[in-house]
């Protein structure tokens, strides 16, 4: 199996600490908002990436954190006028909800940052003891510089950088000896929350918190280490400088990084006035549409979200699904007959498919061939199969079509969720057939909403609707 190291720039054979594991930790999001569709590309791919290992029968150790505190959070909440708590609890509840519709599995662990202050006041500690940082004046500094290997993940050299932060002023930071250092502590602000520290009352820097919940959940050295692009600098070169000038030894053997996501060609901005929540996605697609568009690209280039490729990705999904529940149906009738020769020739193409998809992906997780090799099967299970196929022939193929798409994340017998769209569209049917007194059908539409969930109340505003 192959993986692109960005601390390599090469793709290598994926070689585990211990045989037959993985642990990987891939950074999460800051909760303070509900989370974009950028945010849900690194979430599908690390999956994704996770589920290939299980299906190869590896044992994943899988940590995402929820950062959650930080500078953003902080500025909701007081918006709000209610506790930083509040917010991030709120959106880390939101953001499991669109994990959950998008098939994202649970972590194996989800640290929360705000529970495992301890371990970084420790590892502060410790870096202060081997001289990597210094107080001043209750904030606390990394010292760059004394790291010998920073730039060693961006391939960024240290006097460029020197150069490039001489004029900048941060403020808040004028007891930074380097312009270069960057904060493991800062004291607290009026109105943001704080823990006591031997430096002063106040809260950790954003890239200690991961060095730290790597450490605690995975071990020193870990396998994988993963993120969006954006995070190579400095996110991630801190980290390593953080990690391994206290650990002794190296953080992690490869480091991934999704590309980012565009709108139509553009950075997604909220300005811009082009940006998508996934829970704006959802009222219109099954996120399963969402996740199946994402994986038809490699997660290391850009993609381009757009309503004309996201139809693609349904249509492409709409014609996988089909043939499944094609295959379903002749299985009801399916005699237990011995396998035809041409079942059986068909059966060796299937496993030759097979075998590319799993080439594909263990050529660094290529889900875009991966995808094609299956609609490849889907191609070969709809001109072979039929109401004479015998049974053994049809749960083959639903079998290895089956597992494959879920290696993918996408679940083919999924129980049909009615979309906001559709519930609007019958609620429009229905006041309109109450006003031409055809008050059959506008019941019939009451009891078809109450099947799927959908509960119905008249107000003089209109009707209002809620799921159960
Ligand atoms: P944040 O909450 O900004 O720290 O982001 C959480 C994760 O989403 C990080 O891994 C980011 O790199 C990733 N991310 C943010 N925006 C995008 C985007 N437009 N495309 C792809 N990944 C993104
Ligand atoms: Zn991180």
């Amino acid at each position: 199996m192959k993986i692109y190291n960005t601390l390599t720039r090469k793709k290598e054979e994926f070689v585990p600490i211990e045989e037959g594991k993985v642990r990987m930790y891939v950074c999460g999001p800051t909760v303070y908002n509900l989370i974009h569709i950028g945010n849900a590309r690194p979430m599908i791919v690390f999956d994704t990436v996770r589920r290939y290992f299980e299906y190869r029968g590896y044992e994943v150790n899988y940590v995402s954190n929820f950062t959650d505190v930080d500078d953003k959070i902080i500025k909701a909440a007081n918006e709000e006028n209610v506790d930083a708590a509040e917010i991030a609890s709120r959106y880390i509840e939101e953001c499991k909800k669109d994990m959950e519709a998008l098939n994202v599995k649970p972590a194996t662990t989800h640290p929360l940052a705000t529970k495992e202050i301890g371990g970084m006041i420790d590892m502060i500690d410790t870096l202060i003891k081997k001289g990597y940082a210094y107080d001043a004046d209750g904030t606390v500094y990394y010292k760059t510089r004394e790291f010998k290997d920073y730039g060693k993940l961006s391939k960024k050299n240290i006097d460029d950088l020197e150069a490039g932060h001489r004029d900048i002023k941060v403020d808040g930071e004028e007891s930074k000896k380097d312009p270069l250092d960057f904060v493991l502590w800062k004291p607290k602000k009026e109105n943001e929350p704080y823990w006591e520290s031997p430096w002063s009352n106040g809260r950790p820097g954003w890239h200690i918190e991961c060095s730290v919940m790597a450490k605690k959940y995975l071990g020193d050295t870990i396998d994988i280490h993963a993120g969006g692009e954006d995070l190579i600098f400095p996110h991630h070169e801190n980290e390593i400088a953080q990690s391994e000038a206290a650990n002794g030894c190296e953080f992690a053997k490869y480091w991934m990084h999704n590309g980012f996501l565009n709108i139509n060609n553009k950075k997604m901005s909220k300005s811009e006035g082009n940006f998508f929540t996934v829970r704006d996605i959802s009222k219109k697609y099954d996120l399963q549409v969402l996740r199946f568009f994402m994986l038809s690209a490699s997660y290391r280039s850009p993609i381009n979200f757009s309503e004309e490729l996201v139809l693609a990705a349904k249509n492409g999904l709409d014609r996988i699904l089909t043939a499944i529940d094609n295959i379903n149906r002749f299985m009801e009738n399916a005699v237990d007959a011995a396998l035809s020769e041409t079942e059986k020739e068909n059966i060796n193409k299937l496993n030759e498919l097979k075998e590319k998809f799993n080439e594909a992906m263990d050529d660094d997780f290529n889900t875009a061939d991966a995808q094609s090799a299956i609609f490849e099967m889907v191609k070969l299970a709809n001109v072979s199969a039929d109401n004479n196929s015998s049974k053994e022939y049809l749960a083959t193929l639903k079998e290895v079509i089956v597992t494959l798409l879920d290696v993918l994340g996408i679940t083919a017998e999924k129980e049909e969720e009615i979309l906001d769209e559709q519930i609007e569209k019958l609620i429009e049917e229905r006041t309109l057939a109450r006003k031409e007194k055809n008050f059959k059908r506008a019941d019939e539409i009451r009891d078809e909403l109450l099947e799927k969930g959908i509960i119905l109340k008249d107000t003089r505003e209109g009707v209002i609707w809620k799921r159960v």
